[in-house]
Order: structure tokens, then C-alpha cells, then sequence
């Protein structure tokens, strides 16, 4: 399996390392005690330890530690572990580097 880093291009997958489902989005409750606490505890719980076991295409947080050690977000079809796309994470060091010139 090979994976197209944005900044090295295409190299063996032995060196990135996965790094998990980057869909769930952190909860965010306003710190006022307006909510209850049981609706909070349950959708931090729900952001920390559920996950959907998906058969298809997923966005995957992969970090390129063999390389330029940027963190990518990559889209992968689950099943037949093809790449759709890999892109820099959001405000990955990598990828603010590139942008300025370094
Ligand atoms: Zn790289």
C-alpha cells in the first residue's frame, strides 16, 4: 500500500502511522452550567470513545513520521484500502512550511 503525501509524494506505507477517524468533531457546550451535565458527559463520552466501523470510504487522520512528519487527513475506501485523497491537516506545520517558503 502506498500513500501520496502532499509534501514527499508517493512512499510505502510503513512510514505513516494511523492515527484514527478524523470526522467526530469535538463537543462545544458555552462553560454558563446552562446545560446538564449528564447531556455533557454524554457527548464527550460519545466524542472520546465511539466510533462508527465503517465498510467504505472514511477520513482518516495519518501521520508521515517516516517524512516530512506532517499530520494528513486522508480519505480511504475501508474495503479495498485505496486512497481517494490525502491532504495536510489543518494547521499542520508541514504544510504552514511549505506556504512560506522554508
Ligand atoms: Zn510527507
Amino acid at each position: 500500500m502506498r500513500i501520496a503525501c502532499p509534501f514527499c509524494g508517493e512512499r510505502e506505507n510503513g512510514e505513516f502511522t494511523y492515527l484514527g477517524d478524523a470526522s467526530p468533531e469535538r463537543p462545544n457546550f458555552a462553560v454558563d452550567g446552562r446545560e446538564s451535565p449528564d447531556r455533557v458527559e454524554d457527548a464527550f463520552y460519545d466524542y472520546v470513545y465511539l466510533r462508527d466501523n465503517v465498510a467504505g470510504v472514511m477520513r482518516e487522520y495519518w501521520y508521515h513520521g517516516g517524512g516530512c512528519r506532517s499530520w494528513l487527513v486522508a480519505e480511504r475506501n475501508t474495503v479495498t484500502h485505496e486512497f481517494i485523497s490525502v491532504t495536510a491537516a489543518p494547521g499542520a506545520g508541514a504544510a504552514s512550511a511549505v506556504r512560506a517558503g522554508e
